[in-house]
C-alpha cells in the first residue's frame, strides 16, 4: 500500500512559481512557503541584482536595465533559471518573478519537458493597483543585510535604520512613484498572456489585498492537498 503522503510530496520535484505585480508579496510568500515546504526559491531579481552589483561591463549593463524597471533580455534569465533548475531537480523549486514573458513561459514548458519534471503549479497573486503603489512606495531594504520593511505595514523598530544591524534602509531606484507606475503597466500588458498561457493547467488566480496569513494559508493549503485532507 503506498505511503500516504505528506505536505511536502506534492511539491517535491515540482515548480511553485508566483505571477504578480511588482510589490504583490511575491518575495514575501516564495520565502515563506519555501520555508515551510522545504523546497529552495529563486528570486530572479534578487539574482540579477547580485549580478548587477559586479564592477564589469555586464554588470553595468544590468545595472541600467535595473535601474529603469524595463526586463532584463529573455535569453539572460532563461538561461540562468535552466541552469538553477537543473541542479534542484530532486527538490522542486519556487520561482518568483519567473516566467515574465510568454517566450519565459514556453522556455520554461521545454526546461521542465527536458529535465522530467511535472508542470509548474502556477499562483498568480492578484492586488489591486492603488494597493501597490502604496506599498511600493514604502518599501526600504538595509543597504547592509538586504532586510525588508515597508513604511507603512512592516516599520523598522529603529526608524530609517535596521533593526537587526542598524544599516541605513534605502529605496530601491527601481520603487520611485515614476519607475513604479511604469513597472505596473508594464506588468498588466505581459501578465495577460502568461495568465492565457496557464489558465487550463495548475494555476490559481489567490486575492493578494487580503492579510498576508490569510494569502499564506490558502497557498499552503493548495500547495499541500494531501494534508488538507488527512486533517479533514
Ligand atoms: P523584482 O525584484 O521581481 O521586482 O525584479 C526586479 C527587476 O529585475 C525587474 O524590474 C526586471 O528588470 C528584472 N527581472 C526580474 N525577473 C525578471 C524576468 N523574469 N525577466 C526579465 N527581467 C526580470
Amino acid at each position: 500500500m503506498p505511503k500516504a503522503r505528506t505536505h511536502a510530496d506534492r511539491s517535491k520535484s515540482r515548480v511553485l512559481l508566483f505571477l504578480g505585480a511588482p510589490g504583490s508579496g511575491k518575495g514575501t510568500q516564495s520565502a515563506w512557503l519555501s520555508s515551510q515546504l522545504g523546497i529552495p526559491s529563486l528570486s530572479t531579481g534578487d539574482m540579477l541584482r547580485g549580478e548587477a552589483k559586479r564592477n564589469t561591463p555586464a554588470g553595468l549593463r544590468l545595472r541600467e536595465v535595473l535601474a529603469s524597471g524595463s526586463l532584463v533580455s529573455d535569453s539572460i534569465v532563461c538561461d540562468a533559471v535552466a541552469a538553477r533548475l537543473q541542479r534542484e531537480r530532486e527538490s522542486g523549486m519556487i520561482l518568483d518573478g519567473f516566467p515574465r514573458t510568454l517566450k519565459q513561459a514556453e522556455s520554461l514548458t521545454r526546461i521542465l519537458a527536458s529535465a522530467e519534471m511535472p508542470q509548474p503549479v502556477v499562483f498568480h497573486l492578484h492586488v489591486s493597483r492603488e494597493r501597490l503603489v502604496a506599498r511600493l512606495t514604502a518599501r526600504r531594504h538595509c543597504a547592509e543585510c538586504g532586510a525588508i520593511f515597508n513604511l507603512l505595514s512592516r516599520p523598522s523598530a529603529r526608524g530609517m535604520f535596521c533593526e537587526n544591524d542598524g544599516g541605513k534602509l534605502l529605496q530601491r531606484d527601481d520603487d520611485s512613484r515614476e519607475v513604479i507606475l511604469r513597472r505596473l503597466t508594464d506588468f498588466e500588458t505581459s501578465c495577460a498572456p502568461l495568465v492565457d498561457y496557464y489558465r487550463r493547467t495548475d494555476y490559481h488566480r489567490i486575492d493578494g489585498d487580503r492579510d498576508a496569513e490569510l494569502v499564506s494559508a490558502e497557498l499552503l493549503r493548495i500547495a499541500s492537498p494531501a494534508r488538507t485532507r488527512a486533517a479533514a
